[in-house]
């Protein structure tokens, strides 16, 4: 299957030959062939208009219609895994069996979301009966379920190119709910985007859908993003990637005359609080473990471990001497691109030069001509400092963490206190170290998403119960998730139905629960 450079509109392939770009092997720091063209203004236009074409049929068909789309996409991805995970491994340097995984955890997505679909209930139909009797006034007829929202543009991250790129979590849950999704593709793999795209073209044509469901755009700049989260036609949007950005593009969202929602799930720092008990009984073994979940993919994961509270008192623990030792022998990384590797070094040599922090070990370091290489660092303050400079809880994308020494019990809470949102939290702990630390859990339940038990945050589970999100800046919306079923729920609205006859209310919400859903009726969930 050849790689073509070209934004898919629709069925047709773009014209357009705006501002060419290539993707980049970060392990070889080499052009990769094809050169991809930028969509034009015109390709904007025609995508926005199609998707809006396209949703009246497709938010009409039944869940079993549009799982079977999902399911389609699913199968076809699986068939070229070979081909996705060799492109995605020249373009990112992840290594294969990650991406292999990726792969798989992308078309459980897809399944995932085609399941709940076809069973039906995410539309949390409501049934409130009329009571004509009612005194003083007679009680209407009242009955509200969830529907799609229209065009849905969607950015992936370039940490994921399959996960959270163009079928990922974002794309899927837009399409299940019912919307068209136009893709804004992430410039550092083009080339899996594309293999990517054409899947799910091939599946529209397949199912017969209208061909304004999906839609790929290719840009080098961010010109098409911004004209797309802009448009009139578009009717919210879900983002994955930098905090900048995401702040970028949703005040432009909210500015617009018809302000849309904007979903942004952005950069953590995800603070791990290792308490008293927990490191002078699993020093060592914790180090280990933290050292491999912060130099995952290279250190670029939101959820990596980039934050990590430990006592000052350290007690007889192996932790120091182990984590020392795994920094120090770590080689170096390719990072995804030239950018991502200048700001990470950047930061580390701004965080060398700081008085309130000390390196506390570093691995092989690249040199200044390898473009795409970095090496491990570690630095370590107090909470005094990070208290007064609340600017060293933010971001490093790349294989670098900050160790934190708390003095007191009060200092760790306090240094909690100051927390801005996160995508997750981690407690290292036993049973009394949670007794006499017992306002943590509390805490940290208004700063995060998710709270991880002596265990690391890198690795989200796609299910019902995930919460991948958090409050601002984490996400621009701490009510929802961008990960597992329930970010169905971000690209739907609930309409209420006052006083129709049965034949002309959905199926959903009729008297006899034809399409059998749970369904809350007078007050009770039901089937
Ligand atoms: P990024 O630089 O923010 O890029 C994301 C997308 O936004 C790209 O398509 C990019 O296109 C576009 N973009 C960037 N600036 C823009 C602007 N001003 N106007 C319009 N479009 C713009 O992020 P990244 O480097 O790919 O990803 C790394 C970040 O994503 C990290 O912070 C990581 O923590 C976060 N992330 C979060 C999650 C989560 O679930 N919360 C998951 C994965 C990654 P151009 O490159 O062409 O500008």
């Amino acid at each position: 299957m050849e790689i073509l450079g070209k934004s898919l509109i629709g069925f047709r392939d773009s014209a357009s030959t705006g501002a060419p770009f290539s993707a980049w092997n970060p392990a070889t720091g080499e052009k990769i062939a094809p050169a991809f063209f930028s969509a034009s203004p015109k390709d904007v236009q025609r995508a926005a208009e199609l998707a809006s074409e396209a949703f009246p049929s497709y938010s009409r068909l039944s869940g079993r219609e549009r799982a079977s789309f999902l399911n389609c996409i699913a199968s076809r991805l699986e068939s070229i895994t070979d081909l996705l995970v060799a492109r995605a491994h020249a373009e990112t340097a992840l290594p294969e069996p990650r991406l292999k995984s990726e792969t798989a955890r992308t078309c459980n997505q897809l399944r995932l979301f085609a399941s709940v679909v076809e069973e039906g209930s995410w539309v949390s139909a409501r049934i409130d009966h009329a009571d004509p009797q009612r005194k003083p006034l007679p009680k209407p007829d009242v009955r509200s379920m969830l529907f799609p929202l229209g065009p849905v543009v969607v950015f992936g991250a370039s940490n994921f190119p399959l996960a959270f790129s163009v079928a990922g979590g974002d794309t899927a849950s837009t399409l299940a709910a019912g919307n068209p999704a136009i893709v804004k593709a992430h410039p550092a793999h083009p080339g899996t985007s594309n293999l990517v795209g054409r899947a799910i073209r091939d599946c529209v044509r397949e199912q017969r859908l209208h061909e304004g469901v999906f839609a790929l755009l290719f840009d080098s700049g961010t010109e098409v993003g911004a004209k797309l989260v802009q448009h009139p036609l578009v009717k919210a949007v879900g983002f994955t990637g930098s905090i900048a950005a995401g702040r970028a593009l949703m005040d432009l969202a909210v500015r617009r005359p018809e302000p849309i929602p904007f979903y942004g799930e952005m950069g953590s720092t995800n603070p791990v609080f290792i308490l008293p008990g927990a490191m002078a009984a699993r020093g060592k073994e914790i180090a280990s473990h933290l050292h491999a979940s912060f130099t995952l993919g290279s250190g670029q994961f939101c959820t990596k471990p980039g934050l990590v509270f430990l006592p000052k008192q350290e007690a007889s623990t192996n932790f120091f001497p182990e984590f020392q030792d795994k920094v120090a022998h770590s080689s170096k990384f390719a990072l995804l691109t030239s950018g991502i590797r200048n700001s990470y070094q950047r930061e580390i040599k701004n965080r060398k030069d700081r008085r309130d922090l000390t390196l506390v070990a570093e691995g092989e370091q690249a040199s200044p001509g390898q473009a795409f290489l970095a090496g491990v660092a570690v630095f370590q303050t107090d909470v005094p400092s990070l208290l007064s400079s609340p600017d060293l809880g933010s971001e490093v994308f790349g294989p670098s963490t900050l160790l934190v020494r708390f003095a007191t019990n009060d200092e760790l809470l306090e240094a909690a206190r100051s927390l801005y949102g996160h995508l997750t939290a981690t407690i290292h702990g036993t049973e009394e170290d949670l007794h006499e630390f017992s306002d943590l859990v509390q805490i940290l339940r208004d700063k995060v998403g998710r709270i991880v038990f002596n265990g690391f945050p890198t690795g989200v589970e796609v299910c019902h119960a995930m919460v991948h999100g958090g409050p601002y800046p984490a996400s621009t919306d701490s009510r929802t998730t961008s990960v597992g079923s329930q970010a169905i729920f971000r690209f739907a609205r609930p309409v209420c139905f006052q006083d129709f006859p049965q034949s002309a209310l959905p199926d959903e919400l009729k008297d006899g629960n034809p399409l059998g859903i749970w369904r809350t009726v007078d007050g009770k969930f039901t089937r």
